[in-house]
């Protein structure tokens, strides 16, 4: 692979640093949905996605230049960090593992800044080691019934969808994790409040030394929420490959 950049990844850097800076606001407060919106007409909410999906379709080195873009121009590094998480823990798990309906359904909406999203993976138990969750899926006669509470989402106090990795059988390990995608208004879904502090709170994760200034956290649960089979599956039974797609 060539890293290096070519006549036009240079240009839509310059003219990504030149809006940022002009939009650019303190960050006396958490992130706005203007400045959401913002980042979703120029592009940067689906830097990666297809261009099929609402994406611009770019590849790794694009969109790695475009983000350093916005990391440069705007003031705020807790909107950079919003945007990354909502774009690559989420948007790229499903344009690579989502069910066609699922792709068509959610990614217009994440790519133009019409929604936030979340990833929810994380519990008091489970971080780093995912085979462990405790959040469970249970096959119904018309879908999944997900329970289990999550520790910490960034976007989560403002996101309108979360990705929600939850086990199907725990006896499987990483095989019996699966991801689905779960509206925040579906009923048994649970968004607790902002965490009062601006950042991370001090307990938790411990010594976390965050560089954001307006990364919004937040805990949630679900309880016996329903969501259908065909629509609601980003990566079934395959977590591993889900969360790579976040990585890469
Ligand atoms: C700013 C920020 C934003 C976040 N946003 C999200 C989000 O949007 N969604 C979400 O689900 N989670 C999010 N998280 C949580 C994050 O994913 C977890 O903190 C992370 O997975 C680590 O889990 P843990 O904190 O439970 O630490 P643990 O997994 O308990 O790890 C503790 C320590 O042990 C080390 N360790 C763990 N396993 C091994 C091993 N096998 N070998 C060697 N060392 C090991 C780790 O490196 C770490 O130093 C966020 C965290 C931060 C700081």
């Amino acid at each position: 692979m060539s890293y290096d950049w070519t006549p036009e990844m240079r240009d839509r850097y310059d003219e990504l640093v030149r809006a940022a800076r002009e939009r650019s606001v303190p960050a006396t407060t958490h992130y706005t949905r203007e400045e959401w919106r913002w980042c979703g007409d120029v592009g940067l909410l689906g830097l990666s996605v297809p261009e099929s999906h609402g994406g611009s379709g770019l590849d790794a080195l694009g969109t790695a230049s475009a983000m350093e873009a916005f990391g440069y121009g705007y003031a705020d590094m807790g909107l950079v960090f919003a945007a990354a998480a909502h774009l690559f823990a989420c948007a790229m798990p499903i344009a690579e593992h989502g069910t066609a309906e699922i792709r068509q359904q959610v990614l217009p909406r994440l790519c133009d800044g019409r929604w936030i999203a979340g990833n929810a993976a994380t519990e008091d138990e489970a971080g780093s080691d995912l085979t462990s969750l405790a959040t469970k899926a249970v096959r119904t006669a018309d879908g999944y019934r997900i329970s289990g509470e999550k520790s910490f989402v960034s976007n989560g106090p403002v996101a309108d969808v979360f990705v929600v990795y939850a086990t199907t059988d725990p006896a499987l390990g990483f095989l019996g994790v699966s991801a689905f995608v779960v509206e925040r208004d579906r009923p048994g879904v649970t968004v607790c409040p902002r965490w009062p502090r601006r950042c991370c709170p001090g307990a938790r994760p411990a010594g976390c030394t965050c560089p954001t200034r307006r990364c919004q956290p937040a805990r949630g649960s679900a309880r016996r929420v329903r969501v259908p089979p065909s629509s609601s599956r980003p990566c079934a039974g395959n977590a591993a490959a889900c969360s790579q797609a976040t990585s890469d």
